[in-house]
């Protein structure tokens, strides 16, 4: 049995857990590892929430440990290194996405498919090799063995490109295993959800042609206009979807692929998610192609309504209705950032933290900036309780 340390480990945190299958997510106190020689430590920006938080909150795959504090599109920056990191520095602006551990010896592991090791752990509701829950960004920091925080780059937003490092990737590694990367090959996007749009933005990205498949006519300027497909076709029309499937090489469902942490559950089930090193390149590919994600950022203080939604597009969903998909949490406004430098300094007291303050209002303000320029988001005005600014964000889709 794993002993429960969540309140006596080094660093202190602050995040929202929930405590029962109810899913309700209410402030929590707990730590945090000692920055160990291996370890990174990240000041969480941005996370955006999955829909497979959503179901691990509320117990539905039946493995939840709680307290659980779900998250694992984190986007944040470095506050600490360990003595053995040489390729992140205080300051850098990194993620975390699925997956924190693995064995990092075995066969799979050499491979950089870590996401497949026996050992892997993710982000939230995994226990950690010192056995302690892991807990995931819905909270001010993580501390992460250095192999899986991954490099963000410079061009990337951290709010809009939070997503990726869990839907980005869970449609980059299909497409990249079946060949989907030559141009002028037919790709089929099932369902234009969060992850249909990414799936569309990074499929043309590699020149492809891509069709995308709904029930919904509405869809079709969403889809031709916005995105750059080439065709869409109605799946009530089983005739011109047939014909527009035999010329597909491959189809991506959204729809089935929409609880991405669904195939762990029966191990030999298709591909889920991508290694360390593919989930890099990915970044990488979308940073260079400028692909992001749609988003509605929403504040920390309306978590609980966001999952609401998030249920009842689910439940619509099965009735082929429209939904909702990636959300990012953090944010940065100017009561944001007084709140972040307060809290970091505060940490810094506590902790021993080593990043100047003045360092870290540097970097919000970049953030800040950032943020300003990315004609996407348009952030609300809200009253802000703490840093955890959680802002909604949504891909209306529809099958
Ligand atoms: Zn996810
Ligand atoms: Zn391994």
């Amino acid at each position: 049995m794993a002993k429960k340390r969540e309140n006596e480990q080094a660093q202190k945190a602050f995040g929202w857990a929930s405590r029962d299958p109810s899913g309700i997510l209410s402030p929590f106190h707990f730590s945090r590892r000692e920055n160990g020689d291996d370890d990174v430590t990240v000041k969480t920006l941005y996370c955006g929430v999955c829909h497979s938080d959503l179901h691990t909150l509320k117990n539905e795959w039946g493995f939840t440990k709680y307290p659980i504090i779900p998250g694992h599109e984190i986007v944040g920056f470095v506050t600490a290194v360990g003595s053995s990191v040489h390729k992140f520095k205080v300051g850098d602006r990194v993620g975390v996405g699925v997956i924190v551990g693995s064995c990092q010896t075995c066969d799979i592991c050499e491979q950089s498919l870590e996401n497949y090791c026996p050992k892997m752990k993710f982000t939230y509701n995994s226990t950690d090799h010192d056995g302690t829950n892991t807990y995931g960004g819905y909270s001010d920091m993580i501390v992460v063995h250095q192999h899986f925080v991954l490099q963000f780059p410079e061009n990337l937003p951290s709010d809009a490109g939070a997503p990726l490092l869990c839907a980005g990737i869970t449609v980059y590694s299909p497409m990249k295993y079946y060949g989907m990367t030559e141009p002028g090959k037919h790709l089929g996007v099932a369902g234009l959800s969060g992850l249909g749009h990414i799936a569309v933005k990074i499929g043309k990205a590699f020149g492809l042609k891509v069709t995308v498949i709904s029930t919904s006519p509405k869809k079709e300027d969403e889809a031709i206009k916005k995105l750059g497909a080439d065709t869409f076709v109605l799946s009530s029309d089983p005739a011109k979807l047939k014909a527009a499937a035999n010329t597909m090489d491959y189809i991506i469902d959204t729809i089935a692929v929409v609880h991405p942490l669904a195939p762990f559950l029966s191990w030999m089930v298709g591909s889920c998610i991508g290694g360390m090193k593919e989930t890099q390149e990915m970044l990488d590919f979308c940073a260079k192609h400028n692909i992001t994600a749609d988003i509605e950022l929403i504040s920390v203080d309306n978590i609980n309504m966001v999952m609401e939604r998030l249920a009842k597009s689910d439940v619509k969903r099965l009735g082929k209705e429209a939904t909702l998909e990636c959300i990012t949490y953090g944010g940065i406004d100017d009561q944001a950032v007084a709140a972040a430098e307060k809290l970091t300094s505060t940490e810094d007291e506590e902790n021993n933290i080593a990043m100047e303050s003045s360092k870290v209002a540097e970097k919000l303000d970049q953030e800040k900036k950032r943020k300003n320029q990315n004609s996407i988001l348009k952030p609300k005005k809200k009253k802000y309780r703490s840093i955890h600014n959680l802002y909604l964000e949504t891909n209306p889709i529809n099958l």
